[in-house]
């Protein structure tokens, strides 16, 4: 069953949602050579707590997320956890993921921020993949099937020729972080459930330079690479259906 929210509960969404927007913003000014991934995983916790929200990744799983943000540079695709020892590097790209629950409601974005100067191949990465996303959000319609949605993201990296990570998928968000069903990346259009004002949904393209097989670490079993070490990004935001069509909650 997918929940069909009201407008007063969208409007609760969409302050987690700018919880989770103003602290990527603080995360794109800090992002620069020489800082751990850490001290970004400090500044956000900081950020989150002050709005009055919880990190809503940090002890999610099992094992438990060890930290407030996934910060994923270069070739790891998601769930990068922070550490002094990953320090950024000029040239690098690292993306960042941050979720939090404010008053039992979630709010859940990424984005991936150059480090310095990054070459003219990362940065039509991260440029095609923020377009997929916008590709996606854009059939996100009453009316509409879910399979349009990830038709139109799996179609823009196609056309530029960018792997489309399969093993992980975007999500209905809510009341949970994670509520079903699933958002692939990939598939095809007039397939699904069908789409309705009030469904809110978590669209996150991943997409890799090279090829779409990822592998988890097996010490850590939460960081995702790709499997060819190729760079991958990611481009994410909570998203609410209306009958107007999409509306970014996740922003300031
Ligand atoms: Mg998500």
């Amino acid at each position: 069953m997918i929940h069909l929210r009201t407008e007063t509960e969208i409007a609760q969404l969409a302050l987690a949602g700018r919880v989770v927007a103003r602290v990527l913003e603080r995360m794109g000014e800090m992002v620069r050579p020489g800082i751990s991934t850490l001290e970004l995983d400090r500044e956000a916790e900081r950020l989150i707590r002050q709005a009055g929200a919880r990190p809503a990744f940090l002890g999610y799983g099992s094992p438990p997320f060890p930290a407030s943000i996934c910060a994923s540079p270069e070739d790891v695709v998601v769930h990068g956890i922070p550490s002094h020892h990953v320090i950024l590097q000029e040239g690098d790209i690292i993306s960042i993921d941050v979720g939090a629950e404010l008053d039992g409601w979630y709010g859940d974005a990424a984005r991936t921020f150059p480090v310095g100067a990054i070459s003219a191949e990362k940065q039509k990465l991260i440029r095609v993949t923020r377009e997929a996303f916008c590709a996606g959000m854009d059939q996100a319609r009453p009316g509409n099937r879910l399979g349009d949605v990830s038709a139109a993201i799996q179609a823009v990296a196609d056309r530029h020729g960018l792997g489309v990570v399969r093993a992980l998928t975007g999500h209905f968000i809510g009341r949970e972080m994670h509520e079903d069903p699933s958002i692939p990346n990939f598939g095809r259009a007039g397939r699904g459930p069908r789409l309705a004002a009030g469904m809110i949904l978590a669209i996150e393209p991943m997409f890799a330079l090279g090829g779409w097989q990822v592998t988890l670490d097996p010490d850590d079993e939460w960081t995702v690479r790709t499997r060819d070490g190729s760079p991958a990004a990611h481009h994410e935001n909570t998203i609410a259906i209306t009958e107007e069509g999409p509306v970014i909650l996740s922003r300031l």
